[in-house]
């Protein structure tokens, strides 16, 4: 692994980012640290600021983007998003492996900034059944905010099909698995990209979310 690597996780909600996050976390300690990105977004009961985000206004947020003080940032769901310059230079001057959960706005950004150090992994559930069956098992979420982050799932994958970035595809059915995947991509050199509209698994999600009116 080189030094400064950025691990970039996207994939949808229900994916499993967070939990292969602290998966990598827990088997490298003190070598890999979670990049922790400023949002607008109102704080959920169980997260606490400058762990899970950075919780600001939104004119402090646009305060600090006009004087560009993001390396990236993006508008998801109605809320501003961005990991600032400050954070990135942090986790360099740690030398530690920096991992991300972003959208795949914020990771095509990075990718253009740092494309040697930048690795895309495209996280999937086994199936879009699966998907499903986790967004309605957590029952935190409204309909309306399953049927959101499904239709979200559904065009990011399509903008990965679509994208000229180095993606490589890592499915989340057993976790151990799916974490030495994400390990495998830290070699040097990385091992080479994926055409994700190649992967059957991305073919046989897609297949289901065009036919599910859900994510329509
Ligand atoms: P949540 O509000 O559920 O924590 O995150 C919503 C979405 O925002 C997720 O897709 C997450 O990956 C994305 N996100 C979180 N932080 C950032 C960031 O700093 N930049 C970008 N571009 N997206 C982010």
């Amino acid at each position: 692994m080189t030094q400064g690597t950025l691990l970039v996780l996207v994939g949808p909600a229900g994916a499993g980012k967070t939990t292969l996050a602290h998966l990598l976390q827990k088997r490298a300690p003190g070598q890999r640290a979670f990049s922790i990105s400023h949002t607008t977004r109102t704080r959920r009961a169980n997260e606490a600021d400058g762990v899970d985000y950075y919780f600001v206004d939104r004119p402090d947020f646009e305060a600090l983007r006009d004087r560009a003080g993001f390396a990236e940032w993006a508008e998801v769901h109605g809320n501003l998003y961005g990991t600032s310059r400050a954070e990135i230079a942090r986790l360099h001057r740690d030398g530690k492996l920096a991992l991300f959960d972003i959208d795949i706005v914020g990771a095509h950004n990075l990718w253009r900034l740092y494309p040697d150090e930048v690795r895309l992994a495209f996280l999937l559930p086994p199936s879009w059944q699966v998907l499903v069956d986790r967004l309605l098992a957590r029952g935190t979420e409204t309909p309306d905010i399953v049927r959101r982050r499904l239709r979200t799932a559904r065009i990011e994958l399509h903008a990965v099909c679509a994208s000229p970035a180095p993606w490589h595809i890592v499915v989340n059915d057993q976790l151990e698995v799916a974490a030495d995947h994400l390990e495998a991509l830290l070699a040097v050199p990385p091992p080479p990209a994926e055409d994700p509209r190649a992967h059957p698994s991305v073919q046989a999600f897609l297949r289901d979310a065009d036919a599910d009116p859900r994510a329509a």
